[in-house]
């Protein structure tokens, strides 16, 4: 791997790669990071240029074709060369002019967070879903009462979130959520489960 990111526009490539995570001399103004990938390394640089894609791609300009390397693309989903920017015709109900980029950008900033979240696997497995707007973790529903209190309590305690309980009809409503910063704006990320009354003390 030498570049990370390759932007093709008018025939013509520029890209951030080696020269310029692996630079040692001090001046550098790379024509895609502008040097915040400089002399950083491969991994950090990957993780930098996953930050900023959205706004690196954006100020390629209409028309840029955009290859990623398999680090920073970390998930299928990253693959933006499949889901061209189309134009913002649509009037969305709640966010005027709304298009499908937009519900990608929100799918990959979700499944970005998933991605962070994977890598903490000193914490209990959890069944997650990921919608465009959040990420939600549940305890599986086969494991005990205290089992299940456990693992939200644990995910909860790692993220700095703090675990509410509310006793519903029935059953008692673990729930611990908060936003997590993304590229231009918020992710919603939450953990629950219900311990219902007649299940016994599994
Ligand atoms: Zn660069």
């Amino acid at each position: 791997m030498t570049a990370l990111i390759t932007v093709w526009r008018d025939g013509t490539a520029i890209s951030c790669g080696r020269s310029c995570y692996s630079a040692k001399h001090k001046a550098c103004r790379c024509p895609i990071c502008g040097g915040l990938n400089h002399g950083k390394g491969p991994e950090v640089a990957a993780a930098i240029t996953r930050r900023h894609l959205d706004e690196w791609v954006e100020a390629a300009g209409e028309g840029a074709e955009v290859e990623l390397d398999p680090s920073v693309q970390q998930d299928p989903l990253f693959l933006i060369g499949d889901h061209p920017m189309p134009d913002a015709t649509d009037e969305h109900p709640l966010f005027g002019l709304w298009d499908e980029a937009d519900d990608w950008r929100l799918s990959r900033r979700s499944f970005a967070l998933l991605g962070d979240l994977m890598k903490r696997d000193d914490l209990p497995p959890l069944n997650w879903t990921v919608t465009k707007w959040s990420v939600v973790g549940e305890p599986d529903t086969v494991l005990s009462h205290a089992a299940k209190r456990h693992a939200v309590q644990a995910w909860a305690d790692a993220l700095n979130l703090r675990v509410r309980e509310h006793q519903c009809q029935g059953y008692a409503r673990l729930s611990a959520g908060g936003k997590r910063a993304a590229v231009n704006g918020e992710v919603g990320l939450s953990f629950f489960v219900d311990l219902y009354d007649d299940e016994a003390a599994r």
